[in-house]
């Protein structure tokens, strides 16, 4: 499309029917629906985190249709491809600024300025990591954001759990369907979880507590082998023999961008009218975990994807 120069911004003379930020199962489900549906709809995937959360795992059992699993890159390679096949466009750059109150609405990358008329946001949720070397290269290889997901990988083993929350020990106790037993690693020497999710965790036979510890190294070359945990009051270290290792300390929402723009609850996630995906904007819907503190899975993100293109479709079509 030609460009039109104002200052120093490049501003694109043509206005979309729909512009899909982020590139995770949420966004590129969002692009195949929103293409099929003839919208030729503009995704920005983000340059780092380009394929969305997936592209830091390995294997990915339960998105169904894959009897014998699939690697988490390839799944999000696919999704992609298919989203392209229909004809949807896509920049790997990262959305720097928007006004989604606009008519049309402006997203802009740097100087760059894109006009829509509906805007899909599907900019998931950052795992926190625990901050320690090679974190990142054992993701998939023993060290999970995840008990659902990965969880069946650590049948009979001996696993760690990082956190004190009621998501840690809703993971712990998950994990114990599996495990041999499971390590909580808690930095205090008490549990924030609920009086009701600490009873459950302290009765469960399989969950031991390494009280005012944290993990200050990962062990193992290909998969993690063990973790090095320090006493937070003493300063003594020692070794614990485990093959997977959950970090369990919470999640935060990419929505820093639409701040002041659309709501959001307490924690930041998006809210929006479910079961819809409309956000407080009329033409702005939201999917994926960026909305998501519930499930978070790759098959729940891309149904609300599918539900936002539909959701703007329809809206589109009603506008007129
Ligand atoms: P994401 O996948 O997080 O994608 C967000 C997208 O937004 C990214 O493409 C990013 O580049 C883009 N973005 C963010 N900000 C901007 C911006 N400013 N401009 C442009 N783009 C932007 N789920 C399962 O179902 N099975 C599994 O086995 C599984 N394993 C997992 C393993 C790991 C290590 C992790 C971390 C998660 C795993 N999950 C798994 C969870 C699953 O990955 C998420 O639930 C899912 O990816 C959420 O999809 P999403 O599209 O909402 O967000």
């Amino acid at each position: 499309p030609k460009a039109i120069e104002k200052g120093t911004e490049t501003v694109s003379d043509d206005v979309r029917n729909v512009i899909i930020i982020g590139s995770g199962p949420a966004g590129y489900t969002a692009a195949v629906y929103a293409a099929r549906g003839d919208l030729k709809p503009l995704v920005f995937e983000g340059s780092v985190t380009a394929g969305g959360a997936l592209m830091n795992t390995t294997d990915v059992e339960n998105y169904p249709g894959f009897a014998d699993g699939i690697m988490g890159p390839d799944l999000m390679d696919g999704m992609r491809k298919q989203a392209e096949r229909f004809g949807a466009e896509l920049i790997t750059d990262d959305v720097t600024e928007v006004d989604l109150t606009s008519d049309p609405k402006i997203v802009k990358v740097g100087d760059d300025v894109y006009r829509a008329h509906a805007v899909i946001v599907a900019t998931g949720s950052q795992h926190r990591k625990l901050g320690l070397p090679r974190e990142d290269a054992l993701s998939g290889r023993g060290v999970s954001w995840c008990a659902t997901c990965d969880g069946f990988f650590f049948r009979d083993q001996d696993i760690a759990v990082v956190g004190g929350g009621d998501t840690a020990m809703e993971e712990a106790i998950f994990l114990t369907k599996f495990a041999r037993t499971v390590t909580v690693v808690h930095r205090r020497d008490e549990l924030r979880a609920s009086r009701i999710m600490q009873d459950r965790a302290f009765n469960n036979d399989k969950i031991r507590f390494a009280w005012d510890s944290e993990v200050v190294e990962l062990h193992g070359e290909e998969k993690l082998s063990g973790v090095r945990l320090r006493n937070v009051r003493t300063g003594a270290e020692e070794d614990l023999a485990v093959t997977g290792l959950f970090i369990a300390i919470g999640h935060d929402p990419r929505s820093d961008l639409f701040t002041g723009q659309l709501d959001t609850d307490d924690e930041g996630y998006l809210v929006v009218d479910a079961p819809t995906t409309r956000t407080n904007l009329p033409g702005v819907f939201a999917s994926g975990d960026v909305v998501d503190h519930t499930y978070r899975q790759a098959i729940t993100a891309a149904g609300t994807g599918c539900a936002a293109a539909i959701d703007a479709e329809r809206w589109l079509q009603d506008r007129g």
